[in-house]
């Protein structure tokens, strides 16, 4: 069984063909500049397939995809119907889903009135979904959202201190995302640590370019730092994370801008690019630290401090922890980050061992032997989890 997982963006297409008996990766790819001219890389393994082709819409990207696949040179199927089915991932899915879902009518208007609460996400998730439809009528389909990990969140971890109106008329209130990553990353966890799933507390950091903390208490989403929308939290690599919500009035009277120039302000230019003024890639920022940038190590700071904090704080929330874990860009690669971040936590029994922490992109326990609390590099799968999500879902 070859499951097919698409993740649409507004200008791209990634997508991976899995094996499902095996859990074997077929291939991977990237459809970029959808709507511009168009670019395809498609990633066997064994040998890699550029190509300038012309992607008017994302139809014609995912025709693409299909004729990359079917190609006798740099293919890995022979026909069509290899494809048992699609796992498109869908990034909000509201308070609707608390799992995925076979996309049926219903379930596409759903998402599409979630699109309010993701407005530059939901549509190209959408678009994916009615291209696919539309080429492949008689291949299932499944949606899997970022939201659904943690719609079974405490009312006290979700509600916003606001009128509780907003909550019930708008839909106002903490959603949090990533959570395909959470899970998968807190499931390996456990499956490491050789214990059972439920009896754990695990707290997990996706750190890339954008960045989210959550709280897993046996396995379920407790808390989570992502809110209404992935603006809230952390400090990323161009999103502010927390702020106090009076600086946009500020912002806007000092600086005369209007409310949305003000939000793509804290989306785009904020975060460590905003602090450093250097870049959004920690690659550089660590560079330009190393060689004496004082904002660029400010910037740094203030990221590992906020990371820090949070953990802290759900800690408190769960009572406790076993384990901490690393995935994502600057999860699995940064070494300092990771180390800075640790430094704060020998207070709750987590320590680093340098050594074992001196890694990239590859599983490992880096504590030092005695820790109380086991702080876990591991690199993140959610199309894994999307495959083994859809199917289920067609098995059933
Ligand atoms: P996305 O959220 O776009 O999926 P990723 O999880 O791929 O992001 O993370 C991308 C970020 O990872 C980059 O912007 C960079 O800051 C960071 N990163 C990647 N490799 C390294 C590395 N070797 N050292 C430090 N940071 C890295």
């Amino acid at each position: 069984m070859d499951v097919l997982v698409l993740n649409c963006g507004s200008s791209s297409l990634k997508y991976q063909l899995l094996n499902m008996e095996t859990e074997t990766l077929l291939v991977k790819g990237l459809c970029e500049r959808i709507g511009i001219d168009g670019q395809l890389k498609h990633d066997r393994g064994d040998k890699v397939y550029e190509a300038a082709l012309p992607m008017p819409d994302h139809e014609a990207a995912v025709k693409i995809v299909l004729d990359a696949l079917l190609n006798p040179e740099h293919g890995v199927i022979k026909s069509m119907d290899e494809i048992t089915a699609v796992g498109h991932r869908v990034v909000h899915g509201g308070e609707h889903f608390t799992d995925s879902v076979l996309i049926t009518d219903d379930v596409e208007r759903i998402i599409e009135e979630c699109s309010a609460l993701a407005p530059l996400h939901n549509p190209p998730n959408l678009t994916g979904i009615r291209a696919c439809k539309h080429i492949m009528p008689a291949v299932p389909q499944v949606a899997v959202f970022d939201t659904a990990f943690h719609a079974g969140m405490p009312a006290k971890a979700y509600l916003y201190a606001i009128p509780y109106e907003y909550y019930e008329e708008h839909k106002i209130r903490k959603y949090g995302f990533h959570g395909t990553s959470h899970k998968y990353v807190s499931m390996r966890a456990a499956e490491i640590l050789g214990k059972p799933y439920k009896e754990l507390k695990i707290i997990t950091c996706h750190l890339g370019n954008g960045a989210s903390v959550c709280a897993i208490d046996g396995g379920r989403s407790v808390d989570t730092s992502m809110g209404l929308t992935p603006l809230e939290g952390l400090i990323m690599g161009t999103r502010s994370g927390d702020i106090d919500p009076v600086l946009v009035t500020f912002i806007m009277q000092k600086e005369n801008k209007t409310a949305q120039e003000t939000l793509d302000i804290l989306n785009k230019k904020s975060g460590v690019l905003g602090i450093s003024g250097v870049s959004s890639d920690f690659r550089d920022i660590g560079q330009a630290a190393s060689e004496g940038c004082e904002r660029a190590q400010a910037a740094l700071d203030a990221y590992c401090y906020r990371v820090a904090r949070y953990i802290g704080s759900y800690i408190t929330a769960m009572n406790g922890a076993d384990a901490i874990v690393f995935t994502a860009g600057v999860g699995e690669n940064s070494i300092q980050t990771r180390e800075e971040i640790c430094k704060y936590l020998t207070c709750f029994g987590a320590e680093a061992d340098s050594e074992k922490n001196n890694s990239r992109g590859a599983e490992v326990d880096f504590s030092k032997d005695h820790a109380k609390v086991r702080t876990l590099v591991i690199p993140t799968n959610e199309e894994l989890v999307i495959a083994r999500d859809t199917k289920q879902l067609i098995k059933k």
